[in-house]
């Protein structure tokens, strides 16, 4: 190497390979994580240097140089590289593609002026001084408590040597908390030089949790499959203690000095698990999702960067969260794993951040949580092998909750007369019943707008999307019909456009049940809560609060009303239409349904208080009742034989081949080359393509192709043959940029 440094360099481009470049001769050296700004054909980027001294065949007269140095912009840590080269190689992306998610543009685009970084280290100095001051608070607190209680100690004690020793460390205490109070006092002053151990001391001291024998017990198993090194699935029901188990846990790890990431799937949830955190954690706490602006972001992860062992952090995030700046993490946490909100879908890389997180633990040496009170059978497949151990909560923190499960069959209420509208006159009377005696209800209706769908009374025409294979939602508050999938609105004016016949709205989502709801219990505080209504911020932030203070009586919503909230009032949760949940067509219907109703039914009954779970149904004979109600035997294992059976997941791995083009005729025909190719060149189960549910989406159709790949030792190799021959298809096909894979699709 004579005239410089050769380095590869990993761009934000769906690129399957790091391009070469030279440092040139005095220029000051890069190191793995430094910021380079290159040019890549016909542009310009910011690039991470993944490797230095590289040996090289390509003619040195084709390399090109760097153009500089991004000084001002953060290093990436190894276990950053690490963690993207995990997921570029296990979701079939570039490692780039990973790059650009955790460091979107703007970041790197981000001009970072010299002035800028000062305000933001001031903001930073003025957060550890917070935090700092509130610690030193805490100790003074409890430092006079333990004085007076020594004080009074003394005023009983008769025995010298006892007195003696009450008076010497009455003594001790008194300077120690002069010393304290000193430091609050000049605190800001001078920067007092920093000595981990000192610090750690002075963690705000947290609530002490006291387990109860069953949480003793899990806490136990937790600890000791810590020992071994093994990610631990804490499956335990709703309201069990688990969220208390994971602040336990989480608080020792902070005590030794390390960091806490404790994932949740949605942003909704987070915000009521944000205040118990905060309460515990006090100013340890910092929260990331999904909402947060740009500059949210950048300020966390610059806290993350320039915080050190004095003051360690717990990161509150969902899925994106695993790609902030993290070091020293000693425990990870991931709430509600089974959800589905876990795994990313559209764009690359599609991954699920419980796996990564996983592997993520691995990188960094820290233990992991994964807890439910329904888990994937994904992670109780991991358990089974022996790569996960397994903690159980079976009990209820407050006994004698819970709540029992009533099934109303629709259809035969309908014959009785026992309908009024959408609602049954059994549930309308539950419900009167429950507010009579101070409680509140949640209502679930997995559809949101006014009705799914509207027909003409004359032709029978169901308008849909002319962009989409969807048919258009009605929404009764703007007045309009809307796609669900494009967002494209129009005017609802009540005739069919194709024969001028009347529309009639046909179904009901939650608004047309919250009119029903308001119509029936008039006077009575009702809210709704789905992605219309909670499109702002601050509508679902006042929802949830004044459902948690029992102004607001009744809850109408979409999932999001099933998801980890903390209600006290909450007596009566009710699922309307709940067929429609295990309708889809997909083999894990079954286990979704199953997860989503129990979630919900442990919304309800949760301080001491016995609650009632309401279905009503029109498939009243459907499994996933009886299998809810524990009628059906082991469901679990009815679940995993059955999935074991047809080759499914867990037992193996889905790969899924998704073809969009705006031309028909063209994606039919290369979906089938494709396909044929997979199929003559790997020993693999192939389905398809076939057109999804939804087959075209904003004018562009749409198809799948399935692979099923063993989960064993062959499977890096599969996939990487499956890579191979789709790059070699899109190559030979001309065709790029139509086809993404999706590992583990939800
Ligand atoms: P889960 O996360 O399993 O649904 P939570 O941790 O939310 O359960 O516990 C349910 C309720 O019981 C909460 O109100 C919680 O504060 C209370 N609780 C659980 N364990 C304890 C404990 N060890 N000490 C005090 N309260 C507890
Ligand atoms: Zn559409």
């Amino acid at each position: 190497m004579s005239n410089g440094n050769y380095i590869n360099v990993i761009l934000p481009l769906r690129l399957g390979w790091e391009p070469v470049y030279r440092v040139p001769q005095g220029t000051e050296p890069v190191s793995i994580g430094t910021r380079v700004r290159v040019c890549f054909g016909r542009g310009a980027y910011t690039g991470v240097v993944s490797e230095l001294n590289v040996k090289t065949e390509i003619d040195p007269s084709r390399i090109l140089d760097i153009s500089a140095i991004e000084d001002n912009l953060p290093c990436i840590t190894p276990e950053e590289i690490r963690l993207w080269r995990f997921v570029a190689e296990y979701y079939m992306c570039s490692v780039g593609e990973v790059y650009k998610a955790a460091y979107p543009s703007a970041r790197t685009d981000g001009e970072e002026t010299a002035a800028r970084r000062k305000e933001r280290q001031a903001e930073l100095e003025a957060r550890r001084q917070a935090a700092e001051a509130v610690a030193i608070q805490k100790k003074k607190e409890t430092l006079a408590l333990r004085l007076e209680k020594r004080k009074e100690a003394l005023a009983h004690a008769r025995k010298e040597t006892v007195k003696e020793r009450l008076e010497a460390e009455i003594t001790d205490l008194e300077s120690e908390l002069d010393q304290l109070e000193s430091r609050l006092a000049s605190r800001g002053m001078d920067k007092p030089v920093h000595d981990a151990a000192q610090d750690i001391q002075q963690l705000p001291s947290f609530k002490e949790i006291t387990l109860n024998d069953a949480q003793a017990t899990a806490y136990a198993d937790i600890c000791a499959a810590f020992r071994e090194g093994k990610p631990v699935l804490l499956h335990g029901i709703t309201g069990s203690g688990k969220t208390e188990l994971y602040l336990k846990l989480a608080a020792k790890v902070l005590s030794e000095g390390r960091n806490v990431l404790y994932l949740v799937p949605e942003i909704a949830l987070s915000r009521q698990l944000e205040d118990r955190l905060e309460a515990f954690f006090g100013p340890l706490l910092m929260t990331f999702h999904s909402a947060r602006t740009q500059s949210g972001k950048l300020k966390i992860a610059d806290a993350l960067r320039s915080h050190s062992e004095r003051t360690p952090y717990v990161v509150l995030g969902t899925r994106s969260a695993i790609f902030l700046p993290h070091h020293d993490l000693g425990l990870i946490i991931v709430d509600e794993e089974h959800d589905s909100s876990f795994k990313q879908s559209d764009p690359a890389p599609r991954y699920n951040a419980r796996e990564s997180a996983v592997v993520m633990a691995g990188i960094f040496k820290a233990n992991i949580i994964l807890g439910s009170a329904t888990p994937s059978l994904e992670s109780l497949y991991n358990c089974r092998t022996g790569k996960y151990a397994l903690a159980k909560l079976d009990k209820r923190y407050y006994e004698g909750s819970g709540a029992d499960i009533e099934i109303i069959d629709t259809i035969a209420e309908k014959r009785k007369n026992g309908m009024v509208g959408n609602l049954s006159r059994k549930l309308l009377e539950r419900i009167s019943q429950t507010l009579e005696n101070g409680g509140q209800v949640a209502i679930l209706r997995a559809r949101r707008a006014y009705s799914p769908y509207v027909q003409c009374e004359k032709c029978g025409d169901i308008p849909k999307c002319p962009r989409c294979n969807v048919t258009l939602s009605y929404h009764r508050d703007n007045g309009k019909l809307v796609c669900h999938y494009c967002g494209r609105s129009r005017a609802f004016t009540g005739i069919c456009p194709k024969c001028g016949g009347s529309l009639q709205t046909i179904g009901a989502g939650t608004q047309k049940i919250e009119e029903e709801l308001t119509a029936a219990f008039p006077g009575i505080s009702i809210a709704r809560l789905d992605s219309d209504s909670a499109r702002s911020t601050a509508y679902e932030k006042e929802t949830l609060e004044g459902f948690a203070s029992g102004k607001i009586k009744i809850l109408v919503g979409t999932q999001i009303v099933t998801k980890g909230f903390d209600f006290k009032g909450l007596a009566l949760v009710a699922a309307i239409q709940a067929d429609s949940l295990s309708a889809q067509d997909d083999f894990r219907a079954d286990e979704r349904a199953l997860q989503l109703l129990e979630q919900f039914r442990g919304r309800s009954g949760r301080r001491g208080m016995k609650g009632l779970f309401v279905i009503q149904t029109s498939q009243a004979s459907h499994p996933v009742y009886k299998m809810l109600q524990g009628l059906d035997g082991d469901s679990i294992e009815k679940m995993m034989a059955e999935r074991e059976a047809f080759g499914y997941p867990p037992y193996t791995r889905i790969v899924n081949f998704v073809i969009k083009d705006y031309n028909e005729p063209r994606l039919d025909a290369m979906s089938s080359a494709l396909a044929r190719s997979i199929s003559s060149e790997v020993k693999l189960p192939v389905t398809g393509p076939f057109a999804p549910a939804v087959d075209r989406i904003s004018n562009q159709h749409i198809r799948h192709i399935r692979v099923l790949v063993p989960k064993d030792k062959s499977q890096a190799w599969n996939k990487k043959q499956l890579k191979d021959i789709l790059e070699a298809f899109e190559k030979e096909k001309n065709y790029k940029d139509h086809i993404a894979i999706d590992v583990d699709p939800v």
